[in-house]
């Protein structure tokens, strides 16, 4: 029996994981199932969807689960809030764990958009070639822009519809600068797009992108279910847990 079921996905959540077995807190750490090669977290893990928030509140209870750290990823608001909904069935803390959105600085050139859809607006309106980032998921949105070419970074290969001028590039973060550098000038892209996901494993990209004067689509985050308990770092969200679960 878990006494904390971490909402996983990001590498945050396997940091927690072992911040909190080293603690002697039982830990399971959900994942969704989404990569075909996750990197796994320390302790207990399940993988696949709850069925929902109903589904996710059984789970709970049947589990006896104590506390919940939704540390997904920050745009992966539909389990975010049905993690809220279920802990408040269940009767239990749900903590929300998500680094600190990327903030711009003088030499950035940002156009913030609020979703996928507006940023392939942008896209369609003024790039040639553009360094997509926003993840397999989201590649669908600029599939019928044909007349751009498009750098498409992925952990896996998108199963949906991708635009008719695009190379595919498989790989998996951490990015140096230099290795953005070289990759912004090999493929002459002119406009980059990305979802503003906070931390430092993917940041380069921007700061490549910020050097050679090149323009950055920035989705905005999703907002966050009201009143949810927050926290920026593993080590406030440990902290907060030992509290919660009255462990020194
Ligand atoms: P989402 O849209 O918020 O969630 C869709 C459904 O996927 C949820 O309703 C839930 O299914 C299931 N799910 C999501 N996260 C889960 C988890 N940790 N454990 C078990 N089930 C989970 O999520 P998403 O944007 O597809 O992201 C899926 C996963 O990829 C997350 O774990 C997230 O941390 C990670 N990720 C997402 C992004 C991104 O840009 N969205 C980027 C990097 C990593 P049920 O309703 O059946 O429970």
């Amino acid at each position: 029996m878990p006494d904390v079921l971490i909402l996983g996905g990001t590498g945050e959540a396997r940091e927690l994981a072992a911040v909190l077995l080293d603690c002697g807190v039982h830990v399971v750490s959900s994942l969704a199932g989404r990569v075909r090669d996750p990197r796994l977290p320390v302790g207990g893990v399940r993988i696949g969807g709850f069925g929902g928030s109903e589904g996710l509140a059984h789970y709970l209870r049947e589990n006896s689960v104590r506390v919940v750290v939704d540390a997904t990823h920050p745009f992966a608001a539909r389990i975010t809030s049905n993690a809220v909904s279920a802990c408040a069935a269940a009767g239990i803390a749900c903590l929300r764990l998500a680094r600190a959105p990327w903030t711009a600085g003088p030499s950035d050139q940002w156009t913030h958009v609020p979703d996928v859809d507006a940023a392939a607006a942008v896209v369609a309106e003024r790039g040639r070639r553009v360094f997509l980032t926003t993840g397999r998921q989201d590649a669908a949105a600029f599939a019928g822009i044909a007349d751009v070419w498009f750098l498409i970074r992925v952990v896996d290969v998108p199963d949906t519809a991708l635009p008719p001028h695009h190379e595919l590039l498989r790989s998996r973060g951490p990015y140096t600068l230099e290795c953005e550098r070289e990759l912004l000038e090999r493929n002459s892209i002119d406009l980059l797009v990305t979802k503003n996901s906070g931390g430092d494993l993917t940041s380069a990209k921007l700061t490549a992108a910020a050097e050679r004067g090149i323009e950055v689509v920035v989705v905005d985050r999703p907002r966050e279910p009201a009143g949810i308990m927050s926290v920026s770092t593993v080590d406030d969200a440990a902290t907060r847990v030992r509290a919660l679960l009255r462990v020194s």
